[in-house]
């Protein structure tokens, strides 16, 4: 089922993929480092809590003391002092002595556990330090004491190299004491677009000209993966424009896009491109839209070498290899682990499909939950320039190389395009 001169997918990942590396890491601002990729192990540089501490306002006791304790049979305690989160306790306790204590703070010596103040007679949100408490309720010993290093202890591993920093990662990060960490840089990946019918958006549009959709999609999925977007706008279909828009692209740009112009049409000049300033080192893969995917790579001055992608101008074959080649390759320069970093769910088509025989197809799917499973339906038409399908979509199914024709009822694999998955 293969036709010789188109490669299969898995062999066109594994060629781009052989040698990216994450790009090289460095010490940054935590407060400044959300959405970036741990290059390192982080540990913990710090106990947390760093002592025992009251997990409540109320009155810290030693709970023999108050072993029966209810509201018809009290317990009178002396009350010898306060501990406030952020001061040291001043006194220690003894028989039949509480001290009262707000939430966070130290537990002072001699108690081992805290009466909530709603279990006393003591006014809530009252100043003044009561002399003596009645205790309404008997406690156990550590009863909301949260004992020190119940979070972490110093030097215990918290996350994984890789691990993309959220908010949640970066308040243990804060927490374990780190004002700085080691990150991966951010990959910096340019976007051309290719065509002379090619208009910018908010752009009067002449009889022959469309918006330039894929320049929008493109930046729009960089960002998504975790890329910065640099837009190097639209260029005509003239080969030294295309090469002057590529050459200006590589200097500062990790990876460029090129949308349009790969196929075999008399304007496809990008191919030739890619070999004048670099290389081409594939084109055409087994995958239906996007057959014409082109790859390849150029020097740059600064010794280093940009990656070149060039997409085919339709726009749902340009989102769709973005999606299957680019997205993998800015996660892998991010530092991130896994390729496409998508979740995958099993469905079964609702509707039949045709498709090429000797390429994987990508249908845009909606999914649904029915009662054996997910079902997934059309979005719509299916051919290569329809957007409104893919706005619809809630994933694409994958249909293997094999039958032209595909029945419903058939089991697929589906990639949500809407579920980011490490
Ligand atoms: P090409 O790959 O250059 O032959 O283009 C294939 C189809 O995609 C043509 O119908 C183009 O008009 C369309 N197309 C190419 N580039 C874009 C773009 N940037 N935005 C929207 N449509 C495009
Ligand atoms: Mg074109």
């Amino acid at each position: 089922m293969s036709t010789p001169d188109l490669l299969p997918l898995e062999e066109a990942r594994a060629r781009i993929l052989e040698d990216v590396l994450p790009l090289r890491a460095g010490a940054m601002p935590l407060a400044e480092s959300l959405g970036r990729v741990l290059a390192e192990d982080a540990i913990a540089l710090l106990t947390l809590p760093p002592w025992d501490n009251s997990a409540m306002d109320g009155f810290a006791v030693r709970s023999e003391d108050v072993v029966g304790a209810s509201p018809e049979t009290p317990v009178m305690l002396a009350v010898v002092g306060e501990v406030a989160a952020g001061h040291e306790p001043e006194v220690g306790m003894g028989e039949r002595q509480a001290v009262r204590v707000l939430t966070g703070g130290m537990m002072p010596p001699g108690a081992d556990a805290v009466v909530r103040v709603e279990d006393t007679d003591a006014p809530e949100g009252v100043a003044e330090l009561p002399q003596t408490v009645a205790v309404r309720a008997a406690v156990g010993p550590n009863k909301d004491v949260r004992a020190a290093g119940s979070d972490m202890h110093q030097g215990d591993h918290l996350l994984d190299a890789g691990t993309r920093i959220s908010p949640a990662a970066l308040a243990v990060l804060a927490a374990a004491g780190h004002a700085q960490v080691d990150v991966h840089r951010v990959p910096r990946v340019g976007v051309i677009a290719t065509g002379d019918e090619l208009t910018p958006l908010g752009e009067p549009l002449g009889p022959a000209s469309i918006p330039d959709s894929n320049s929008e999609s493109i930046a729009a999925q960089i960002t998504a993966a975790g890329g910065e977007p640099v837009r190097l706008g639209i260029a005509v279909d003239d080969r030294d424009i295309v090469r002057e828009r590529l050459l200006e692209g590589i200097l500062d740009c990790d990876v460029l896009v090129v949308t349009g112009g790969v196929s075999v049409g008399a304007h496809d000049l990008v191919k030739e491109v890619f070999t004048e300033i670099g290389s081409l080192d594939l084109w055409r893969v087994a995958i239906q839209p996007g057959k014409p995917l082109a790859y390849g790579s150029a020097p740059r001055p600064d010794g280093g070498y940009c990656l070149l992608f060039g997409l085919p101008g339709n726009p749902v074959s340009s989102f769709v290899t973005f999606e299957l080649f680019v997205r993998p390759v800015i996660r892998r320069l991010r530092g991130e682990p896994g390729d496409q970093g998508r979740l995958v769910v099993r469905a079964t088509l609702a509707d039949p499909v045709r498709k090429s025989a000797a390429r994987r197809a990508f249908v845009r799917v909606k999914l649904e939950a029915v009662e054996s499973g997910l079902e997934a339906r059309l979005a719509g038409g299916q051919s290569s320039h329809v957007l409104s399908s893919l706005a619809l979509a809630d994933g694409l199914a994958v249909i293997k190389e094999g039958p032209a024709e595909v029945p419903a009822g058939t089991e697929v694999e589906v990639i949500r395009l809407d579920v980011e998955v490490a």
